[in-house]
């Protein structure tokens, strides 16, 4: 399969190694050739933790390289595409606009995919001139070591672009799990659930921050509990589906105070340092000790 991925930021360049893995030929298109270079770079240094971990050899790592073209071009990166996957920033304009230009370029029978966390992908289709050909495929960060794609199927896709997409994502050696266009998709509309409950039990006091979460862990096998994966997500990133799950499914997503409280104290998990848990190089250390109260 010729494979043409939009964006070379974190999900573009991983979907762009997994498909060269995967021995389809791809076109990685980013807007500068700065960022088609980085792209590029970190696809390299991926592989390379993959050779010295044993994992890939360093003759898959130079084939996968090679399947790999990097270009500014859109004319040159969607020319021929079988599949074009768009990884442009979640914004629904721009993804309009990106698509509607793809569609220039390609055949009638070319499938059209986004990577979107959580835009109604029948909205996106409405744009195109043949909206029956697109669909979501959602991937996981990070793209190369995730085994789920969700195949989010608009009103308008139709069986045969299901089929290619399908194919694709077992090619690649991933399972597909499909499901209708609706808010927060399956993955997001589950995670958010738990991770809000648990806030909620928090906020009110029913158990501590290390006892909610090994809770899931020892009693679930979750690799991670709730409040630890929310300061890993981002406790902005978090509110943000909050709100917007709220909008379109009800007060069950309605936002804990104790999570608006944080992040309007900068506390937003991991990368700032402090959320639910206090972090230092990269670890949780201890639970921050604000209770649930908050500050
Ligand atoms: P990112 O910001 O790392 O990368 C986006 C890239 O797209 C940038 O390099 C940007 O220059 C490029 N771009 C902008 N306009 C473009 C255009 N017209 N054509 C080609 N490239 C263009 O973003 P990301 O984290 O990779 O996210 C991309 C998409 O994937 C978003 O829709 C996001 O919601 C979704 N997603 C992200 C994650 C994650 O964990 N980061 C997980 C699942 C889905």
């Amino acid at each position: 399969m010729r494979v043409t991925v939009l964006g070379a930021g974190t999900m573009g360049r991983g979907i762009a190694q997994v498909a060269a893995a995967a021995s389809h030929d791809v076109a990685l298109r980013d807007i500068e050739q700065s960022y088609v270079d980085d792209g590029i770079a970190g696809i390299e240094a991926t592989l390379s933790e993959g050779v010295d971990r044993g994992k890939v050899t360093p003759e898959e790592r130079a084939a996968t390289l090679d399947r790999i073209t990097g270009t500014t071009s859109l004319a040159d990166a969607a020319a021929g595409a079988d599949l074009v996957v768009e990884a442009v920033p979640e914004d629904a304009d721009l993804k309009k606009q990106t698509l509607t230009e793809a569609e220039e370029y390609v055949d009638e029978t070319t499938v059209l995919a986004s990577n979107t966390s959580a835009l109604s992908v029948t909205d996106l289709a409405s744009a195109l001139d043949r909206p029956r050909r697109l669909l979501g495929l959602h991937f996981f960060n990070p793209v190369h070591l995730m085994g789920l794609v969700e195949v989010v199927v608009a009103e308008q896709t139709d069986d045969a672009t299901l089929e290619v997409a399908r194919e694709f994502v077992d090619s690649i050696g991933k399972t597909a799990v499909e499901v209708r266009d609706s808010p927060g998709f399956a993955s997001s509309r589950l995670g958010v659930a738990l991770g809000v409950e648990a806030i909620r039990m928090y906020e009110e006091g029913v158990a501590g921050v290390e006892d909610i979460d090994a809770a899931m862990e020892l009693g679930y096998n979750h690799p991670m509990g709730p409040l630890e994966l929310t300061d890993v997500v981002g406790l902005d990133v978090r509110l943000d589906i909050l709100e917007h799950l709220r909008e379109e499914l009800g007060e069950r997503f309605r936002p804990p105070q104790a999570l608006k409280r944080k992040v309007r104290a900068g506390k937003v998990g991991k990368k700032a340092g402090e959320g639910f848990y206090v972090w230092e190089d990269g670890e949780a250390v201890r639970p921050a000790d604000d209770g649930g109260a908050g500050t």
